[in-house]
């Protein structure tokens, strides 16, 4: 049974959108050093103590579910170095009213969880992975990782999650000459392989023409194999694709190229409590402060609209947001 929302606490913004979709990131940390992601410099980790911890992050889910959010994302840095990641998962998945559970992580330590978050509640994963080639892997991700995560991916089949998808970050010059390769390692299983376009994060080494566009590689893509596109969701911010006679599946998150503002129904809470409305704007509310000074749900549901009601309508072209101020992905959570 659905809880009853409170419709006047409906996560309605300016431009109509509602939003029923809440990324959390638990840590700022992250066991590997992507460099589309963590800036060149590193980032100084948040003191502990500045990190919501469980009992602070299921209120908050609370409020937000209760707000019509039916949708929890946990994300990173890399979600699985967080203590005990399970029991929060195990607490979130108790809420009444939140209907769908996933997260999104690197899958270095995915062989040792996978069945400790699946039992927790986990039914939709993400997994990335920018390159079936080792070498390639250890350079843009700054760790020897590819056996690790192969066989994370590998439990993660074993296990049977109820959706797989493979996140990868394409970038011209990097990895685009391994399109093909992709696609045919999702031909007999059932994964969902995701080509992202890469989008500019502080000192992340982004300029447009490494941005390898949707419209190119489906191209690519159709010069070798047979798609048909799939019907979506109006809020999906991919494009999937079925591939004839393969169990897998292909989309493209294009971010830069067409961007999915008018239907955004995201947002964000960082991993120290602040909340985002959009990725790419930089003003945040923290619901961490509130919550310590004391606040009761209805305050912190007064913060959350407040956020809201600042939510732009579209984020700006990419060279603006590569110009612009903004944490890094990796302090956001993607
Ligand atoms: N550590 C986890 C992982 O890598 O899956 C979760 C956090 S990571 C920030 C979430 C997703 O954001 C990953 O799929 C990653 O590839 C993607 N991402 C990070 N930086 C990006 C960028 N500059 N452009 C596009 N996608 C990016
Ligand atoms: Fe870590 Fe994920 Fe960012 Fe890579 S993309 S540095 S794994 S948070």
């Amino acid at each position: 049974m659905m809880k009853q929302q409170n419709n006047h606490n409906r996560l309605v913004d300016n431009f109509g959108r509602e939003h029923s979709y809440l990324r959390i990131s638990v840590t700022d940390r992250c066991n590997l050093r992507c460099f589309y992601c963590m800036p060149h410099e590193g980032i100084e980790w948040l003191d502990k103590k500045k990190l919501l911890n469980f009992d602070e992050i299921e209120r908050l889910a609370r409020v937000f579910v209760n707000m019509g959010v039916e949708k929890i994302r946990l994300t990173g840095g890399e979600p699985l170095v967080r203590k005990e990641l399970p029991r929060l998962i195990e607490r979130l998945s108790a809420i009444e009213g939140l209907r769908y559970l996933s997260m999104t992580t690197n899958a270095m330590l995915l062989e040792q969880y996978a069945e400790a978050i699946a039992h927790a509640g986990i039914t939709h994963l993400n997994i990335s992975l920018d390159s079936l080639k080792p070498d390639r892997l250890q350079k843009i991700t700054g760790r020897d990782c590819f056996d690790p995560v192969m066989k994370g991916i590998e439990k993660a089949l074993a296990i049977g999650f109820p959706s797989i998808k493979l996140n990868v970050v394409m970038i011209a010059g990097v990895n685009e000459d391994e399109l093909f390769d992709f696609v045919a390692f999702v031909k007999d299983k059932p994964i969902n392989v995701r080509f992202i376009e890469f989008m500019p994060f502080r000192n992340n080494d982004w300029n447009i023409d490494r941005v390898f566009s949707y419209r190119e590689m489906l191209e690519r893509i159709e010069t070798r194999y047979s798609l048909s596109p799939l019907e979506v969701e109006p809020s999906a911010v991919a494009k999937d694709y079925a591939l004839a006679g393969a169990k897998g599946t292909v989309s493209f998150v294009t971010s830069m190229s067409e961007s999915f503002c008018g239907s955004c129904n995201r947002l964000r809470l960082t991993s120290d409590g602040s909340i985002k409305s959009c990725l790419f704007y930089p003003a945040e509310v923290s619901l961490r402060d509130a919550l310590r000074e004391g606040a009761d749900d209805e305050k912190i549901a007064r913060l959350i609209q407040f956020c809201l009601g600042k939510k732009p309508e579209a984020h700006p072209p990419a060279e603006e947001i590569a110009a612009a101020e903004n944490r890094a992905m990796i302090e956001i959570g993607g």
